[in-house]
């Protein structure tokens, strides 16, 4: 449930509330770093560096 998780720039706090359960503030729809496509990609580059390694070794 990604697209469901809030965040309050107030609190810097995320949330599944449309308003901050601390402040009231209004949240916005933000992804926490750790769901970005960003990481996703050096996983995935982590991922083949570690098969070409293993390739690598067999040689
Ligand atoms: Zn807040």
């Amino acid at each position: 449930m990604v697209n469901k998780i809030k965040y309050c720039e107030k609190c810097k706090r995320y949330t599944l509330e449309e308003k901050c359960p601390i402040c009231g503030n209004q949240t916005i729809s933000k992804v926490p770093p750790r769901f970005s496509p960003v990481d996703r990609t050096g996983k995935y580059r982590r991922q083949i560096k570690k098969e070409l390694l293993k390739k690598e070794g067999l040689l």
